[in-house]
């Protein structure tokens, strides 16, 4: 960086740099012992069909540093990334998942649902990503589809034909695959369309252009390419009910949202199951 800012680029140190580098080292240190402290959590956010019924959960971490609080999942994941300790992290977030669900299971919870999974494109690249994943569900005692590993196009920028193959063994497996912030990078309709999806999130930007009298037709447009390429079609980050009649009317299969629920703990989630499951489609939507 200092290099090809060239040699007479002036090397500012001003006070706030200082500030940044502490923090992001407090933030390092604190991840490095995290886990053995169990400073982290899941919510699951449920996902529902147009007719209102439970069709899963989104799995999202979180964590609470004994002197910061709760930090963002969007803070501290790429100083994970760029520490390597997203791949045990990562490992984490699976076997938890694993276990709710057999525990789930266990308690006869309606659960034909799945379980969405974020991966980051660094344990993707791992060389041991799908022999460990496979374990941990065989472990479990879970089938590989009661999981969806959901992923960013970043994960392919890289090297398109490692990645590409690894969603080949991934989904061959029985894992369901999806699109993360479908819209927001830079893939092309080219690649899209030889990557063995199934589901493609649209992004929460395209979803919150979807206001009264505003006719946004970016959402639709993705929605057409996920149904055109067979895939089914989730929004996230669905705020109000117009939102959700806009989507139905596009076509679109899942919705998720704050309008539908906040992302809960696992016993919350589980109530919120048997609740949705055992109530009336009509009472359902007018949940909504
Ligand atoms: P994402 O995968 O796109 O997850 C959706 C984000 O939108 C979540 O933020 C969720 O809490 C938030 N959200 C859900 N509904 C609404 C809504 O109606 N309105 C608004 N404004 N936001 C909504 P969160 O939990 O802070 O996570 C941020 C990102 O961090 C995730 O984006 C994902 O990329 C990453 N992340 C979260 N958990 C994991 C994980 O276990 N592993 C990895 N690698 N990344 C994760
Ligand atoms: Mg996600
Ligand atoms: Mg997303
Ligand atoms: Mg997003």
């Amino acid at each position: 960086r200092a290099k090809s800012a060239g040699r007479n680029a002036a090397r500012l140190f001003l006070p706030h740099m200082q500030r940044d580098a502490d923090a992001r080292l407090e933030l390092e240190r604190g991840l490095r012992t995290a886990l053995e402290r169990q400073e982290f959590s899941l919510r699951f956010q449920p996902q529902v069909d147009m007719r209102g019924r439970p069709v899963g959960a989104e799995a999202l971490l979180r964590w609470k540093h004994p002197r910061l609080g709760e930090v963002s999942p969007a803070t501290f994941i790429p100083v994970a990334e760029e520490t390597g300790l997203i791949h045990a992290l990562g490992a984490w977030v699976i076997a938890e998942v694993c276990n709710h669900v057999r525990e789930w299971r266990r308690l006869g919870m309606d659960f034909g649902g799945r379980i969405a999974v974020n991966v980051s494109p660094w344990q993707i690249a791992h060389p041991q990503f799908v022999p460990n994943i496979e374990a941990q569900v065989k472990a479990a005692g879970i089938e590989p589809s009661a999981l969806t590993l959901e992923l960013t196009e970043s994960a392919l920028l890289n090297d398109f034909d490692t990645a590409l193959r690894t969603l080949h063994q991934l989904s061959a497996i029985g894992f369901r695959l999806a699109l993360d912030d479908f819209g927001t990078g830079y893939s092309s309709l080219a690649y899209l369309q030889q990557l063995p999806l199934d589901e493609l999130k649209i992004d929460r930007t395209f979803i919150s252009a979807l206001q009264p009298a505003i006719t946004d037709p970016l959402a639709g447009f993705i929605v057409d390419i996920g149904r055109r390429l067979g895939m089914t079609t989730i929004a996230e980050g669905v705020e109000t009910r117009q939102q959700r009649i806009m989507l139905e009317t596009l076509g679109c299969d899942i919705v998720q949202g704050y309008f539908i629920s906040l992302p809960l703990t696992a016993d919350d989630f589980q109530r919120w199951m048997t609740r949705h499951a055992t109530a009336s489609e009509v009472a359902v939507i007018s949940d909504f």
